[in-house]
């Protein structure tokens, strides 16, 4: 790859990942096919002077800020080769990347039907049906992406007001209920808290980063065993915004006492956890949850935390 090559490759992946694009946005913004872009930004293309002119005004940027060379310290991934810092922290998304909340809301809906078939007679699909109503009109009242929409109280609450039931003792009962079924049920997915422990061996921080309400969280961790390997907490009721908001993560590398750069952000939601953690200079990766991933993606992948070379992983 000659070195104008590489400077294109570099300098439109970052554009491109800046601005949280996809490669199909991308392609619909600039008239460039997205295997063309693709093939560029890997270096595996010399695109014609018609092909960038395309690009800069799709993206709306200068001809010379495609082609210079890239600094190496405002890229969210640090291009050149030995050049990047190592990881100094990891931070952790917590709902289906520490364990599995998708299978164990299963259990938790299911401890929450029991409730209101004993207390009330209600058959599972009514309350199933009440607790996805109950939800659309909290997360209308509330108005926006913060952690209430995910309070659980607030929502058994508002199942009873649909019923016309008492609130007291129900509401704290069914929150019960759930969470305490969901947390006894969830197991840590496998690897992660050999991951952790290794990580601290090796004197590297720790946190999380997650979109939830703090107190349940902390539940969470201490239940999953992952509590003693955590050396800091970050939910987006403490930041008043959701992820992939920049500000959940500026509170992340505050807490982490390092480089944005130097913080690794490991997460399963694409948008949120990858895109979000890059945009914000840290070092989004993507855990797949024992699975292939769902689409192509540039950027790192953890499939598996049994699977990870931890050496190379901190480089
Ligand atoms: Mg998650």
């Amino acid at each position: 790859m000659d070195y104008l090559s590489n400077n294109v490759a570099v300098n439109l992946k970052r554009f491109r990942q800046y601005r949280g694009m996809s490669l199909d946005q991308m392609a619909e913004r600039t008239g460039v096919s997205k295997s063309m872009l693709a093939q560029i930004e890997r270096g595996q293309a010399n695109p014609s002077i018609g092909v960038l002119c395309k690009i800069t005004v799709g993206l709306q940027i200068e001809f010379e800020d495609l082609i210079q060379t890239p600094k190496v310290m405002d890229s969210p991934e640090g291009s050149t080769p030995g050049a990047r810092p190592s990881i100094k922290a990891v931070i952790f998304d917590i709902d289906n990347t520490l364990y599995s909340y998708d299978k164990n809301h299963i259990y938790g809906m299911k401890a929450l039907t029991d409730y209101c078939e004993s207390a009330f007679g209600k058959s599972a699909e009514e309350t199933l049906a009440c607790y996805k109503k109950a939800g659309q009109i909290m997360i209308d009242r509330i108005g926006g992406d913060v952690a209430a929409i995910h309070n659980r109280l607030l929502r058994t609450q508002g199942m009873l007001e649909l019923w016309e039931k008492p609130v007291f003792p129900h509401a704290r009962n069914m929150y019960h209920a759930y969470w305490d079924t969901l947390i006894r049920q969830s197991q840590p997915v496998p690897g992660v808290i050999d991951f952790l422990k290794e990580l601290k061996k090796r004197g590297v921080r720790t946190g999380t980063g997650t979109d939830m309400t703090a107190y349940i969280q902390y539940k969470k961790l201490e239940s999953l065993g992952a509590a003693p390997y955590i050396d800091f907490m970050v939910s987006s009721e403490e930041a008043g915004v959701e992820k992939p908001h920049p500000h959940l993560f500026e509170i992340c590398v505050e807490k982490s006492g390092v480089q944005a750069v130097e913080c690794a952000f490991i997460g399963d939601n694409y948008k949120k956890d990858v895109e979000g953690a890059c945009n914000s200079g840290l070092r989004g990766i993507w855990y797949t949850q024992e699975q292939e991933p769902e689409h192509e993606t540039d950027y790192p992948i953890i499939r598996s935390f049994t699977e990870v070379d931890i050496d190379h992983f901190l480089k």
